[in-house]
């Protein structure tokens, strides 16, 4: 098997490396003790985020699913329950860190792709269920959608669910790990999407190409009160206004270049849907992420055969196989590893 440093590596956005601009932007930041709320890159890049996403406050975390945590929990009291879909990253990628650590229970509506869908939503949520079943606290939604395939949602049917929800009295809750991807696929502004949540975390270790870290957006008070709760989960940081400048520099350089990872993407899908029709339809491709249906074949015999061929993917399902394109693979090698990976999963 090649070394992954030769390997064309499509696992995930969040195997960057900070490029040379980024650690020289990192090298000059100016820090200070972050728990005494005294490092100013820290403190301006939450100020800066929040107001990108039409908030008052911004609490910056070490990864997207503490920030996911912070921003559920600010809704969702032990007992109640978070409603989302059945692929949804707080459902299926956190490790059951709502249930384990807050007390807090789920419920999903089915979706394949995870766009949102305002009635379904409406048949799951008991808001005030009363004393002898559990209360809906809290609906949570991900744009874009990860296990989905990078879906972007459309704006319309996020503003159905935000305005159920406030009918409803239910929070709403943005996992906006890739909310840049929706931004850029879409032109709506990063402050519209955000308006229509009370809580919203957005990552700066995938596609932006930061080494680590997150924010939570929100009102004042919530983020007050979420900042304590940081502290609870370990997430106390001191001078690490060191990342925070990795991430304000992504902002600057980063985020426009993730229309060529969408262009990557849709090479990638080409290359394999003209090797392999059923496996891909590359109209479905939103964004950076390529969800592969591998047919008869199980998902990690497909993966595990490209991987000897020196393009790397990961395993999403029995017959999911997922590639993710980002800043450190080009789109001639996107192609490549597409012309690979058909070959592979044509011989079905
Ligand atoms: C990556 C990701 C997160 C956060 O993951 P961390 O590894 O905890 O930073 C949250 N939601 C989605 C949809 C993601 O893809």
């Amino acid at each position: 098997m090649p070394k992954t440093s030769e390997a064309i590596d499509l696992r995930s956005d969040t195997l960057t490396r900070p490029t040379p601009g980024m650690r020289e932007a990192m090298s000059q930041a100016p820090v200070g003790d972050d728990v005494y709320g005294e490092d100013p890159s820290i403190l301006a890049l939450e100020a800066r985020v929040a107001k990108l996403l039409g908030h008052e406050a911004g609490l910056y975390c070490p990864t997207g699913s503490m920030a996911n945590l912070l921003g559920v929990w600010a809704l969702v009291r032990p007992g109640e329950e978070v409603v989302c879909d059945v692929r949804a990253h707080i459902a299926r990628a956190e490790m059951g860190a709502h249930a384990a650590l807050h007390g807090l229970t789920m419920r999903t509506w089915e979706s394949a792709d995870g766009v949102a869908d305002a009635a379904a939503i409406a048949r799951v949520i008991t808001p005030d269920a009363g004393p002898y079943l559990v209360s809906t606290a809290a609906v949570a939604l991900e744009n874009t959608h990860n296990f989905g395939g990078g879906t972007v949602q459309p704006l319309d049917l996020l503003a159905d669910v935000s305005a159920l929800c406030a009918a409803a009295g239910v929070g709403l809750h943005l996992d906006g790990a890739r909310l840049w991807n929706a931004h850029v696929a879409t032109g709506v502004s990063l402050a519209d999407y955000g308006r229509l949540f009370d809580t919203v975390s957005v990552c700066f270790s995938k596609g932006l190409g930061a080494p680590v870290g997150s924010m939570l957006v929100s009102d004042g008070a919530t983020i007050a009160r979420a900042r304590g709760q940081r502290k609870r989960l370990g997430g106390g940081w001191r001078q690490a206004g060191i990342l925070a400048a990795a991430a304000d520099y992504a902002l600057d350089h980063h985020v426009a270049r993730l229309a060529d990872d969408h262009m990557a993407a849709q090479g990638f899908a080409a290359e394999v849907a003209a090797l392999a029709g059923d496996a891909v339809d590359p109209a479905a491709v939103h964004t950076n992420i390529v969800v592969l249906n591998t047919g008869t074949q199980p998902a990690r015999d497909v993966v595990a055969a490209a991987a000897r061929e020196g393009v790397l993917l990961s395993v999403v399902g029995e017959q999911a196989a997922r590639a993710v394109t980002h800043l450190d693979v080009s789109a001639a090698q996107c192609a490549e590893a597409g012309r690979i990976v058909g070959g592979l999963l044509a011989r079905a």
